[in-house]
This record gives C-alpha cells, sequence and structure tokens, in this order.
C-alpha cells in the first residue's frame, strides 16, 4: 500500500485520531479527534511527521514530488467545504500553516497566517468581508510573517529589530499614532509596499504571489523549524528525541480580527498554576491569534469570577473593569456559555486539563486546538488527585498522571510567612507560575548566569530566552497576561513567575527598573512570590513547604501500586530522618568516608593514613571506632528496623591528607613529624589515575585493619541498639571488587571480625554481607560472586565510568559537547545508558540469581533517581532503587508507574 502522508479533518470527519500523535504531532491527532467529538474546528490537514524526516533525509525536491498530488486533493477538500478556492483573486481561500511535534513545544517552531493572499486576492477578501482594513491588515500581517519565517528576515541577535517592526515604527511615527490599529487602510497598503521592498532587498527576490509557491514555501520552513536553535534546546530540555520531527497542520482560516464580534483567545480548563477548578483563560476582542500571548495588548479574562480577581491583582476599579476589560462572559455570553460547553466536553473526553486556543469570527466559535495543558508540579498533583475524586479516572491514572521529575517543584522551599509579613513589598502582578525566589537583578537571557542566583527581569519574554529563563531563579515581566509566554514557558519548568506587573518601567540600555521613583539596577536583589504575584525588594527568608494532603495521596497510591521499593543514600541521621520523611524503606548506600571529614576525625584518619606501619595505623584506628560506632547507631536508629547498607571505605587515601602547603604545615605540627615528612607521604600515595587506582576493596584488602575496624563499629553499634530494644539488620557492602577473590577475602575479615565480637559481647545480631557491582568485571563474572555474596548493588556510577571510559571527574569538559553534537542523547552519569550500561546490569542480575535464586538486588548510583533509569531497574527486576533523600519520592513515583506500565 503506498505509504499516507496526509490526514485531512473537517465539517465532522477526519481520517486521524487521537491516538495518533506520533505520526500526526499533538495538534494535529487532536484536531482530528475534535471534529470526531462533534467540536467545531476549521477544516485542513496535517503532513505527518515521518515525512519531515523524510525531508531530513531526502532533500526538498524528492519530498515536494511525493507530496504534491495528497496536498492538492486535500486542497480542494477543504475548498469543497468552505466554497472557497486556492489562489482565486475573487472568492479566495486562505490557510494557516502551523508546525505540531507529539509533544509539545510551545512556540519553539514557526507558524505562517492568512495565507493565500496576494495583490489581487487582497481585493476579493476585503469586497467578500465588506471590510478593506481588514483584508489589507491581514495581508501586511502575512506579508511580515512569511517574511521572518519563511524568508528567513527574522533577526537573529537580541541588537537587531526585526525590519518589518522597523518599517512599522517609522510608518506609526510619520503619522502620529501609537497603536496598529489607529492605521487606516492607505496606510496598511503602504505598509505592504514598505514590507515587499525591504524582501526584495534583503533576499534579492520579489515576495511570492502564487498561493502555491506561498503554501510549499511554507511547509518546507515548518519542518525546517524543527531544527532551528530554540526547538533544539527546547528538546535537550524535555528530553525530547531529535527523530521525532513535527508534523505540519495547514487549516482554513477564521479570523478573530475581522471587527467587535470577532475574537481570539486562549483558555484552561482548571487552573495550570494551582490546579484549581476554575476555567479560566484570556481573549482580545477583534484581535489575532499572536496579539493575545505577544503581551501587547491587555488580554481580557474570561469567565466574569476570573475578571473581578485580575482586576483586583491589578489594583483596577470594578467599573473600569465592566467598561475597559469585560470578560468574555460579559461581552459575548452566548460564545461564553458554547466555550463553556466545549470545555467541558473536552476535559471529559481527555480526562486532564486542557489548554485551549479559540477563534470567535462574527459570533461564530472555532476550536484551533487542544492539549493537556502544562501545569505546575503543585497543580499537577491537585488535578490529578481533584480528577480522581471527582470520579473521571482511578488512582492508578491518576499516578500516572504525575510526571515524577516534576515532584521536585513541590519539594523546594516558599516563602516564610514572618518575613514575608515584614518585606518591603515594590509592586504587583499576575501570580504566573508559583513558587518562592530571591536573586540579583538581570535584565538579558543569556545574562542569566552572571551572579550565582538571579531573577530575569524583562518587559516581556520571547522564545530567544528560553536558557536564560531556565538558568534564572525566578522571572518578571512588565507586560503579558496569565498566558504570556513568560507565563506559560515558566509554568512548563516550574520556576516562580510574576508577569504583567505594570508598574515597572524597564531600561533594557541603562539596565535599571523603575518603579515609582525608586531605581534598581542590575546586581541589586529582589524577590518573587509567584504565587501571590508580589515583587519584594531584598532577599526574603524562605522555608520548606508543607507535604500532606494531595501530595501525600500520590505517594500512596505509589506505595500501592510499586513492585519495587524505595531506599536513600545517606551519611547522617538527619538525612536518613529527611528520608524516612519521604518514604524512603531503608538505606541503599551509606557512604562511611563522608564520616571521616567531621571536626577532630580527619586528624585521627590522616595519623593512620600517615603511619608507616600496621601497629600505627591500628593505633589510629582504634580512635577512630568509637566515632564510627556512634555514627552507625544513629543511622541505624533513624532507619527503624529498615535495611541499612553500610558501604566499607571507598575513596583513595590520598584524597584525605592536605594538599596546600599551609596545610601540610599545620598537619606536620600536629602530629610531631617534619613537613618534609608530610610532603613525602602525601606525594607517595598521589596516583596518576586514583579512580583506578589504590580504592575500594583494594585498601580493604591491603589494609585489612580498616576493615576490621569498620566491621567491628557496625556489628558493635547493632549489638548497642539491640540492647536498647532497637532491631536492626546491617547490610555490609564491599565496593569496588572485580574479581570474586577479592570480595571473598573482604568477607572474611568481616565474617571473622563479627564472630570475634559476638564472642566478646556474649550477643549476636544478623547481619548480611554484600557488594557493589561498579567494575564490567564484576558483572560479567557476578554468578561466581553471588555463591558467596548476600546481595548486589549496582554502583552505576562507576559502572557508567569504566564502561564508557569516562572520568567521573573530568567528563563534562566533553559532555555537554558530544550531547550539543548528538553524539550522546543524554549525560550517562545522569542517565542510565540502557542500550550499554544497562547490559552489564541485566546481566549482572540474572548471572546472580542464576548462581543465587532470590539474590536482593538494588543500585544505589545516582540513576537510582531518575525516572526512565528508574523504570529500567524495575524492568531488569531489581528488589529497590536508592537515591538522595529528596529524589525519594520522585523515584517513589517511577517506580510505581514502571510498574503499572510492564503490567499493562
Ligand atoms: C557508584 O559508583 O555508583 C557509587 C554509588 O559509588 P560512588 O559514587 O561513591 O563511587
Ligand atoms: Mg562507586
Amino acid at each position: 500500500m503506498a505509504v499516507k502522508r496526509v490526514y485531512t479533518f473537517g465539517n465532522g470527519e477526519a481520517e486521524g485520531k487521537a491516538d495518533m500523535k506520533n505520526l500526526l504531532g499533538g495538534k494535529g491527532a487532536n484536531l482530528a479527534e475534535m471534529n470526531l467529538i462533534g467540536v467545531p474546528v476549521p477544516p485542513g490537514f496535517t503532513i505527518t511527521t515521518d515525512v519531515c524526516s523524510e525531508y531530513n533525509d531526502l532533500g526538498r525536491d524528492k519530498v515536494l514530488e511525493l507530496l504534491k498530488s495528497e496536498i492538492e486533493e486535500s486542497i480542494t477538500k477543504i475548498e469543497n467545504l468552505t466554497q472557497t478556492n486556492f489562489g482565486d483573486k475573487n472568492n479566495p481561500l486562505l490557510v494557516s500553516v502551523r508546525s505540531g511535534a507529539r509533544a509539545s513545544m510551545p512556540g519553539m517552531m514557526d507558524t505562517v497566517l492568512n495565507l493565500g493572499l496576494n495583490e489581487d486576492s487582497v481585493a476579493g477578501i476585503a469586497k467578500k468581508s465588506g471590510n478593506e482594513r481588514f483584508a489589507w491588515d491581514s495581508y501586511r500581517r502575512f506579508v511580515q510573517m512569511y517574511g521572518d519565517v519563511v524568508l528567513g528576515m527574522k533577526p537573529v541577535s537580541k541588537e537587531e529589530i526585526d525590519p518589518f517592526e522597523k518599517i512599522m515604527e517609522d510608518v506609526k511615527l510619520e503619522k502620529g499614532v501609537d497603536l496598529d490599529t489607529d492605521l487606516d487602510v492607505s496606510d496598511l497598503k503602504e505598509l505592504v509596499v514598505l514590507f515587499k521592498e525591504a524582501v526584495k532587498e534583503q533576499t534579492g527576490q520579489g515576495f511570492p504571489e502564487s498561493a502555491w509557491e506561498q503554501l510549499w514555501g511554507a511547509i518546507l520552513a515548518v519542518f525546517d523549524s524543527w531544527n532551528n536553535d530554540r526547538a533544539i534546546l527546547y528538546r535537550r530540555m524535555e528530553g525530547i528525541p531529535d527523530e521525532w520531527g513535527t508534523a505540519v497542520n495547514v487549516q482554513a482560516m477564521v479570523y478573530g480580527n475581522m471587527g467587535d464580534d470577532s475574537a481570539t483567545g486562549v483558555a484552561f480548563t482548571r487552573d495550570a498554576g494551582t490546579g484549581e477548578n476554575m476555567f479560566n483563560g484570556e481573549y482580545l476582542i477583534n484581535a489575532q491569534g499572536e496579539d493575545v500571548v505577544a503581551g501587547i495588548r491587555t488580554p481580557q479574562q474570561i469567565t466574569k469570577e476570573g475578571s473581578i480577581r485580575w482586576a483586583k491583582l491589578q489594583d483596577i476599579l470594578e467599573e473600569d473593569r465592566v467598561m475597559m476589560y469585560p470578560s468574555l462572559e460579559e461581552a459575548m455570553p452566548e460564545v461564553f456559555e458554547e466555550l463553556n460547553a466545549v470545555q467541558k466536553k473536552l476535559e471529559m473526553h481527555y480526562k486532564d486539563m486542557q489548554d485551549l486556543e479559540f477563534t470567535v469570527q462574527d459570533k461564530k466559535l472555532w476550536l484551533l486546538q487542544t492539549r493537556n495543558g502544562k501545569r505546575t508540579g503543585a497543580a499537577m498533583v491537585k488535578i490529578a488527585m481533584d480528577l480522581y475524586r471527582e470520579g473521571i479516572i482511578d488512582d492508578k491514572l491518576a499516578l500516572m498522571r504525575v510526571e515524577a521529575n516534576k515532584l521536585d517543584e513541590l519539594l523546594h522551599p516558599v516563602f516564610d510567612m514572618k518575613a514575608i509579613g515584614s518585606a518591603n513589598e515594590l509592586a504587583k502582578g499576575l501570580p504566573a507560575s508559583p513558587g518562592a525566589a530571591s536573586g540579583q537583578i538581570i535584565f538579558f537571557a543569556d545574562e542569566a548566569n552572571k551572579y550565582e542566583n538571579t531573577i530575569l527581569v524583562r518587559i516581556e519574554t520571547s522564545p530567544e530566552d528560553l536558557e536564560g529563563m531556565l538558568i534564572a531563579k525566578g522571572i518578571l515581566t512588565a507586560r503579558g497576561g496569565m498566558t504570556s509566554h513568560a507565563a506559560v514557558v515558566a509554568r512548563g519548568m516550574g520556576k516562580c513567575c510574576v508577569s504583567g506587573a505594570g508598574a515597572l518601567k524597564i531600561d533594557y540600555k541603562e539596565r535599571t527598573l523603575r518603579i515609582g521613583s525608586d531605581i534598581y539596577r542590575e546586581g541589586d536583589w529582589i524577590s518573587l512570590n509567584g504565587s501571590s504575584g508580589k515583587v519584594y525588594a531584598g532577599q526574603v527568608k524562605t522555608r520548606m513547604p508543607d507535604l500532606d494532603g494531595d501530595f501525600a495521596s500520590i505517594m500512596d497510591f505509589a506505595s500501592k501500586y510499586t513492585r519495587m521499593s524505595v531506599r536513600t543514600n545517606a551519611d547522617t541521621p538527619k538525612d536518613a530522618k529527611v528520608a524516612r520523611g519521604f518514604g524512603a524503606e531503608g538505606i541503599g548506600l551509606c557512604r562511611t568516608e563522608h564520616m571521616f571529614f567531621e571536626g577532630e576525625r580527619i586528624k585521627t584518619v590522616r595519623e593512620m593514613i600517615l603511619s608507616s606501619d600496621e601497629e600505627g595505623r591500628r593505633n589510629a584506628l582504634a580512635k577512630l571506632l568509637p566515632y564510627q560506632k556512634s555514627d552507625f547507631e544513629g543511622i541505624l536508629e533513624a532507619m527503624q528496623g529498615y535495611g541499612v547498607t553500610i558501604r566499607l571505605l571507598d575513596p583513595p587515601l590520598h584524597e584525605f591528607v592536605p594538599h596546600t602547603e599551609a596545610a601540610q604545615q599545620e598537619m606536620a605540627k600536629e602530629m610531631g613529624i617534619s613537613l618534609a615528612e608530610v610532603k613525602t607521604k602525601v606525594s607517595d600515595l598521589s596516583e596518576f589515575n586514583p579512580m583506578l587506582g589504590h580504592r575500594g576493596c583494594r585498601l580493604g584488602n591491603t589494609y585489612p585493619e580498616i576493615t576490621e575496624m569498620q566491621a567491628r563499629a557496625i556489628v558493635e553499634a547493632a549489638i548497642a541498639l539491640k540492647k536498647r530494644g532497637v532491631i536492626t539488620k546491617p547490610e555490609i557492602m564491599v565496593p569496588l571488587i572485580g574479581t570474586v577473590e577479592e570480595f571473598k577475602m573482604q568477607s572474611d575479615i568481616i565474617n571473622k571480625t563479627a564472630k570475634t565480637v559476638f564472642e566478646e559481647t556474649g550477643d549476636t545480631i544478623e547481619y548480611m554481607v554484600g557488594t557493589m557491582i561498579e567494575i564490567p568485571r564484576a558483572a560479567l563474572t557476578a554468578d561466581k560472586v553471588a555463591e558467596f555474596a548476600e546481595f548486589f548493588s549496582f554502583g552505576t556510577n562507576d559502572l557508567t565510568q569504566m564502561t564508557f571510559g569516562y572520568s567521573r571527574d573530568d567528563a563534562n569538559k566533553f559532555l555537554p559537547i558530544y550531547i550539543e553534537k548528538g553524539i550522546l542523547k543524554n549525560d550517562p552519569f545522569q542517565v542510565l545508558d540502557q542500550t550499554g550500561v544497562g547490559q552489564l546490569v541485566e546481566m549482572g542480575t540474572k548471572k546472580g540469581r542464576s548462581a543465587k535464586p532470590g539474590l536482593k538486588v538494588g543500585i544505589c548510583g545516582e540513576h537510582g533517581g531518575e525516572p526512565s533509569s528508574v523504570g529500567f531497574c524495575n524492568s531488569v527486576g531489581m528488589d529497590y532503587v536508592s537515591c538522595s533523600p529528596y529524589r525519594v519520592p520522585i523515584a517513589r513515583v517511577a517506580a510505581a508507574q514502571a510498574h503499572i506500565l510492564s503490567e499493562d
């Protein structure tokens, strides 16, 4: 069968449907679906994402040839439905050409509106609509958009200004008017002439008059925009694969700028910031889609309730609100009723919060888009739980609606109520994206790294600002509403944002922010409360948020559906308690060396390291024993009977000695030896490649007395707790083994020591001895190792380092470049490389269990808190994952989701 590249929709029929997102992109699939469920959508067609890949592989000419007949047929379909003709001068069909990838990438790719207009058809449209101004305004917008997007006239750097904007400003200046809407027909005609001259001058070619030439140009430009810088950056941020490609949607135009019975807007079925179940959004009368998000005119609210709330925040009097900014509910009650019914229908149909785009043309409502709305972490949890309580979804689906990584936002600080009470409030804007942020002012996104904590202050933001927005701690804009670029993107990032703070007067040139008579400069500190829209002077104190209610319910669902348990990597009783609070069921990795650095201990550790014989080392170790014992007691007790994996000393000894001359001098004094002796020892310990040198079990096998001391401390701690009625089960873990013999030698020392302690105390405890699998050879010979080891824990930090041959400490020199160039998709130290390192993990698990069925297996590398890696661990049958305390909730949700998916 021939490959189908184009899918049509219109008039209640569609060739695609919602579950075809991969092929039709999110927008295309939902446009089709809306037709099928009776929502009014202008007719059109979708060119598949596969064609984008074909375009990238085969090039422009071949793709045009492949598409030609299907596109011609599809255009005919639209012509028939709209009773218009593409390219006709009296009754022309005008279309929009928009991108639409599988995952939504708001504002990242290109759009062309009003396509099909030319010198002849503009007159036809003027006649047909009876509105000459509208026709010419549409035409000048089209020439500008087409010039920017298709003919490459959009400025590339922040210093340049759009040539069309410049012409527009000049014409307005000449006419002495402020607003675009003050320009009359002759001005607009003049603009079109000037725009076209600019095109000719900059590109060397005339502006295309043929509708077909325009259409092909726009389709290819949308495909090209898949690979523009900001789209690439957005994909990196969101983990969207480059191969997906974008679909292209071509649709009959409908006009929100046909006069006062026309409007355009965006809306959310629930509040994307807080999750509150309140239909909300913004619209503008007599405007085209881009006007609402561009922040040029002040958008009005959709519902009356929303409008009243908004006016309060903006200090607008009720009578002014009704006069100047009425809600859609008040201004166009019938359209509002219809829109309200549509939003309810769509939310019920998709069983999730929807983000809608609509246009009203001469009182007729059209939906241009629906998609699952981007939301903050707090809104994500509340919406999932509300939909569950409303009976729309079950608990499993509620859990699946949670994007595990986004839970991180809920664990971030909020302002301390007391501190905020006494803070100096500077201005008020819209609560565009909740959270608390303090930072130093910067005015340009590419300077977001200038200080450690920055607040990006802009009149408004644009997609070019994306990277800086990601780096800044918060975003403050003077213009734009709740659906402005800044607001939407900030919510998607979970970043605190206050938008539309009208009192702000920003001077980019001077790098100043004026509020009333006060002037703030670049580098001054300000604080934002994204939940109230308030802006404060200076730094305001923060506190941790409360994590009960809906968050706790989601965590309960996670416990109900998970197969794996989640442990934590913790080295102190404090961390262990935090992790317990987040639901960690045990410790998967306690790095004992971290205890060696505190206070007086480091001196004793150094004494041990500098000793020239075993006796000296034993003396120093004897001094360390009580410290270690009390640390272990604290941690074992904090975990309340859950398993605690304690790893023996791992890093090279070199890390414990001082490296500056001053510190070496101090140490020499303390130890009563000469500086030269210290220097010699430090240089003896230095290694060319310490990560592959004298570390891990190699230390314990060359200096068995270290292992003895640590094993003794663990067993004595457990016995002491037992005496107090606290039952524990320590799991003693040997690091960095590559051969079974290395493990055996360590486990013999541990068992012998335990036996001695049992004899000395006349008491016993249960314990296990296992190993980390973090050297490829250990994974390859895991069956041999498992004959002796009682558990495995995959140390995927080292396993990644050694499988790739990338130094953990130096990889940052080249990894970002590798990722940018597409050599690697992700940083393998963050996201487990399932293809390569994953094979070793899977093989190690299988081989281990072939020798010892039921062998307990977990992971304790950083990957244990990364959702896709957690999913992989579930698929290879691990018993648990272990991660840092603040990632425990994320890992719990990811583990449960992975199990639900594996069962479906
Ligand atoms: C590992 O290598 O994955 C691990 C957890 O140990 P460390 O990071 O301490 O080397
Ligand atoms: Mg390691």
